[in-house]
């Protein structure tokens, strides 16, 4: 049973890892992708509000859901969205994260990878609080108690931000799994050094399958392509992430 979901535009690129039991935590990521893809589907520019409400409402269903007697399934959620946003300009776009799944950062440049989420879990507060070192975090007891989850209480707390989109720049949303195999280094070199969206995804899932991976590994790289040059005269057309490739290793 696989219990990450992905979506992979257009306007808004998702990963999600569910948790609660193998079949519960496939409800929730599925729920919560679904949702997401009907926001994404309705015939309008997304603001980032449009982004946040979709995402209170996944909630919202993954809440109803676990009263049907899936007690305690919840998911994580990364996302990013293409958005127009009063503040940042027409091409924009929004940053959503809650749970341990991660967004990623390669600048237009190829410069320094950067991981633009923080984990809500034990291990990445005891690590921000200086408690325990990276090295004690990898063998923690509890390095995969997750401590804010979508779907568990009414009121969802996710980080957002929104931003300008940048033209060459690329992002990478995945699941754990990916990062548990492979250290941000290689990330980062797999992401710069591999043209196509869908040949980096292959690239990662492949690594990570050779470092032995035994959790789900999701990945969806987003490329920002043809934004618009000028902010001051925002296009209906514009369509500033473009690129788009998912995949899932669904592990026994
Ligand atoms: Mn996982």
């Amino acid at each position: 049973m696989n219990q990450d979901a992905v979506l992979a535009g257009p306007r808004i690129f998702a990963v999600a890892d569910g948790m609660g039991g193998h079949a519960a935590g496939d409800v929730a990521s599925s729920l919560a992708v679904a949702t997401l893809a009907r926001a994404a589907g309705e015939d309008q520019r997304l603001s980032a509000g449009d982004v946040l409400a979709a995402v209170e409402e996944a909630n919202r269903r993954i809440l109803a859901e676990a009263e049907g007697g899936r007690e305690g399934m919840g998911t994580t959620l990364a996302l990013v969205a293409a958005v127009a946003s009063e503040e940042a300009g027409a091409d924009s776009l929004a940053l959503v994260n809650i749970g341990d799944s991660r967004i990623y950062r390669l600048p237009p440049d190829g410069g320094q990878l950067e991981q633009m989420t923080q984990d809500h879990s034990v291990v990445a507060e005891l690590l921000a609080a200086g408690e325990i070192t990276a090295d004690e975090a990898r063998t923690h007891p509890e390095r995969n108690a997750i401590t804010r989850v979508l779907g568990l209480h009414a009121g969802a707390e996710v980080d957002h931000w929104t931003r300008r989109a940048v033209p060459g720049e690329r992002f990478l949303l995945c699941s754990d799994g990916l990062v548990n195999e492979l250290g941000d280094d290689e990330i980062g070199e797999v992401l710069r050094t591999t043209g196509s969206p869908s040949a980096a995804a292959e690239r990662l899932l492949e690594r990570a399958l050779d470092a032995g991976a035994v959790d789900n590994v999701s990945v969806v790289i987003v490329d920002v392509v043809g934004v618009g040059e000028d902010e001051m005269a925002p296009s209906d057309d514009t369509q500033p992430t473009s690129m788009a490739s998912s995949d899932t290793l669904p592990r026994a």
